[in-house]
């Protein structure tokens, strides 16, 4: 099983100058690639007396649409009209082939390199020319191209837009197997980072069980600290998950902003607001002020964006660890977890604006919902959830998700769906005046949907509190499994691997 660990990276002076440095560097070595394969893409065959400024990234005729080893338009190596670049080796991809004769025939076949391949072979010569990429961990370069390429592909599959030059870059990779562990003692321990040596880190998990070499590790500054990620292989540790037939309870959980989560069992668990509270608002909104009264590109405005940064780094981080505590209180409560499958990003969406049908505008308290979407942001529902999911998924226990609508406006008495139920976090049924806790209610009402039923006793136990032995189960309502993962489109694709690589939790 491959999980991400992250410590708390501890360089001292030299070393964080050094990482200061690359990060400029790389940054700049992104920015010159993606300048390079945009201008190659952009000024082909307009002129064609022009002399070509970008030999990489330059291709062959569009409108013939004549292809050199098909590639794609914007990595083509051959310059317009069918000139071989001067620098024909650059532009090739070598045979990896050991056997002599296949080596012969493959060498009389040119095959185009990947505007990537080029501008890594072109990197190579920078390390012997250019002093500061000469200081540069060489495989540090090539994932830096890697990760434009990847870039690339996600604009290609239409999952994000074009790539970006960037202003600021935070972070690095190493390639699997570069990066080595030593002197690893009670409280802290060491990692060799080729190209700037042993760094200290905070060893705030056990590094025995680690099988194998370290693969993928990424070194991020993140508010002003430095830290290290690393893509570990480690035993197997998850168990099977059980069957919905066999689970003796189950929790509904209510996401909201009064009560962060209630619980079906009663309990509630408070919103802090970490970032939206009155006194930390004020503060955010002072550090904000700051940094827009300093003259841009001044060093007393560079002083002031760090000390918001770093604000709000630890804002972040408090909201982690809360939303840890709450998601482990959940999955500990029941055998099943079940949750409301919230469209959060069509719910922080900002007002539409009203018009008054004659060129003008009505008031649409743009404001005010404007607010509300930073109060729903700060509470991290999703992150809670995905949260919950990895828990749950350590645990063996399923996690549903069942539909969200009427969840709180629906009357558990009479079914009856009003929105003059509800007043506040008081529920009244409007039909047969059942009075609840609105949140509270909502969530047995997403623990009934999941489709366990369970004896009544009510000497001792409430029906939907959670310790209750099953007495039948509805099967047709859901299937069994780990449902955090599958109804997610973005998540089904490949449903376990991307929350290892968010959440290599094992403790
Ligand atoms: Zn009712």
């Amino acid at each position: 099983m491959q999980v991400r660990w992250n410590f708390k990276l501890l360089p001292n002076q030299t070393q964080e100058a050094t990482l200061e440095d690359w990060l400029v560097t790389l940054r700049k070595h992104r920015n010159y690639a993606l300048r390079e394969r945009t201008t190659g893409f952009e000024t082909n065959n307009k002129d064609s007396d022009s002399s070509i400024i970008y030999t990489h990234g330059s291709y062959c005729d569009l409108e013939s649409k004549i292809e050199f080893g098909s590639c794609c338009p914007l990595t083509c190596p051959v310059l317009k009209h069918g000139v071989i670049p001067q620098n024909f080796e650059l532009t090739t991809k070598t045979s990896t082939v050991k056997d002599k004769e296949t080596k012969e025939i493959l060498e009389t076949i040119v095959k185009w390199d990947s505007a990537s391949g080029i501008q890594m072979k072109v990197t190579t010569h920078l390390r012997t020319s250019r002093d500061n990429f000469s200081r540069i961990n060489s495989a540090v370069l090539q994932t830096n191209i890697a990760r434009l390429d990847t870039a690339f592909s996600n604009f290609y599959k239409r999952r994000i837009g074009y790539p970006n030059f960037i202003r600021r870059l935070d972070s690095f990779e190493y390639k699997p197997g570069h990066l080595q562990l030593r002197h690893i003692r009670k409280n802290y321990a060491t990692a060799y980072l080729p190209g700037i040596g042993d760094v200290k880190f905070l060893r705030s998990r056990d590094l025995t069980d680690i099988q194998g070499d370290l693969r993928t590790c990424t070194v991020t500054r993140k508010g002003g600290n430095w830290y290290i990620s690393m893509l570990v292989n480690i035993a197997d540790v998850l168990p099977a998950i059980k069957p919905l037939e066999e689970c003796k309870s189950v929790v509904g959980i209510d996401v909201g902003i009064n009560k962060l989560i209630a619980l079906s069992d009663g309990s509630f668990q408070e919103n802090k607001r970490i970032s939206t509270n009155k006194r930390t608002a004020r503060r955010m909104a002072m550090r904000q002020r700051a940094i827009s009264r300093k003259l841009k590109g001044s060093k007393n405005r560079t002083k002031a964006v760090k000390k918001l940064a770093k604000q709000q780094h630890k804002l972040a981080q408090r909201r982690d660890g809360y939303d840890w505590q709450m998601a482990k209180v959940v999955v500990d409560t029941a055998d099943v977890v079940a949750r409301e499958n919230l469209n959060i990003p069509n719910m922080v969406k900002r007002a539409k604006p009203k018009h008054d049908g004659k060129g003008g505008y009505k008031r649409n308290n743009a404001a005010q919902k404007t607010g509300l979407n930073k109060v729903i942001l700060d509470a991290s529902w999703g992150d809670i959830f995905d949260k919950i999911a990895w828990l749950a998924l350590k645990a063996g226990k399923p996690v549903v998700e069942v539909p969200a609508k009427y969840t709180s406006l629906e009357c558990p008495k009479c079914g009856h769906i009003d929105k003059k139920n509800r007043k506040g976090e008081k529920f009244l049924c409007v039909a047969c005046h059942h009075v609840d806790h609105a949140d509270t209610k909502a969530s047995r009402l997403i623990g009934k949907k999941v489709g366990l039923v369970f004896l009544k006793n009510k000497k001792t136990l409430r029906a939907d509190c959670a310790k209750v032995t099953p007495s039948s189960y509805q099967s047709i309502v859901v299937e069994t499994g780990n449902h955090a993962f599958g109804n997610n489109r973005a998540r089904a694709r490949n449903s376990d691997s991307w929350i290892f690589k968010r959440y290599g939790r094992t403790s």
